[in-house]
């Protein structure tokens, strides 16, 4: 089963395990597994913040479960890059908010 939130995609896979019941995603349940980047001291509402290599900043929203999960993200000088889908990428439309940095 592909991501559940967007078109299929040609490699199947197991459906995530957060959707049923749903839940938060845990860092190592996203693809990739944020477990695989540098893990920061930072912590945004609970979610550990992970650095990637190009500088950009992760990290899961506590607030939306299962189906509604989210990753926001920020650029390498910590400004809101919007809300992606935890096992596709696809930027959540409309999620950027501008002004909105990565608290440090
Ligand atoms: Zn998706």
């Amino acid at each position: 089963m592909p991501c559940l939130r967007h078109p299929p995609q040609p490699h199947t896979r197991p459906p995530p395990p957060y959707l049923s019941p749903p839940r938060g995603p845990k860092d190592a349940e996203t693809l990739p597994p944020l477990t695989l980047f540098n893990r920061t001291s930072l912590v945004v509402k609970g979610a550990r913040v992970y650095q990637l290599p190009d500088g950009s900043h992760r990290h899961l929203d506590t607030l939306h479960k299962g189906r509604g999960a989210e990753i926001e993200t920020y650029n390498g000088r910590g400004h809101h890059m919007g809300a992606i889908c935890p096992q596709c990428g696809a930027l959540k439309p409309g999620s950027i908010v501008p002004g909105r940095r990565l608290e440090r």
